[in-house]
């Protein structure tokens, strides 16, 4: 596991509390519109930072922190996930976990050992855009699953959670996020976020635009869910 990315104090990363946030690199997937081309594509770039001085950090930090939110890339993916979140959870913070909702397992056994306290889980669109946007093979079966799990789990007031939706102009249209939203009834908070090009984008030879602030607040109030 790499941490190839830190935020030390964030404050909107996790509602209401202050957090780090970490990024751990490697993904599975490969979404055109990714801001971090660099850590997904190569799951060994250089750490900023190792898990022992992690912790140290934290230790450090206890009077000034609430939470570390664990982002990616996608986190999911290493199986020494569990482990350094109990690490970090037996310091007492509070845990988010980022996620592409393709390891539905991994978020059940975290979920039933009392690990996650937020999930916020990336719905990329309706199901058949799913392999367009990701650009890579996908079980839909699994981001299905985990998208019930949180469901179920935020039902029973057991977890806060999350759905959210990166908006290309390209890979996007309404009538998309329509039948995205109908595929996942009685869903947690759904945000929908504009596409933003820091410059550097996984696929560089890809165009991606965003729509206007105006259309995307329009799109929310039609489809009844927020925007960021
Ligand atoms: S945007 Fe896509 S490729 Fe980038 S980290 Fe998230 S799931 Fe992985």
């Amino acid at each position: 596991m790499n941490i190839s990315g830190i935020i030390k104090s964030s404050f909107i990363d996790y509602p209401g509390k202050i957090c780090t946030v970490i990024f751990l690199a490697g993904c599975n997937f490969r979404c055109g519109y990714c801001h971090n081309p660099e850590l997904v594509k190569d799951n060994h770039i250089s750490p900023v930072i190792n898990i022992n001085e992690f912790i140290n950090f934290l230790n450090k930090r206890k009077k000034f922190l609430d939470a570390v939110c664990i982002s990616g890339g996608e986190p999911t993916i290493y199986p020494d996930l569990p482990h350094l979140i109990k690490k970090i959870k037996d310091m007492g913070f509070e845990i988010k976990l980022d996620t592409n909702g393709t390891n539905p397992e991994v978020l059940k056994n975290l979920i039933g050992e009392g690990l996650l306290d937020y999930v916020a889980m990336d719905i990329k669109g309706p199901l058949d855009r799913y392999g367009a946007i990701v650009r890579h093979s996908v079980d839909l079966a699994t981001v299905r699953e985990s998208a019930g799990l949180l469901i179920q789990k935020t039902k029973e007031s057991r977890l806060n959670c999350e759905f959210r939706t990166t908006v290309c102009r390209e890979l996007l249209t309404e009538s998309d996020l329509k039948r995205m939203i109908d595929e996942f009834p009685c869903p947690p908070k759904w945000f929908l976020q504009a596409f933003k090009n820091p410059g550097e984008i996984l696929d560089q030879g890809g165009i991606y635009s965003a729509y206007s602030k105006n259309e995307m607040k329009e799109m929310g109030r039609r489809l009844c869910v927020n925007v960021r």
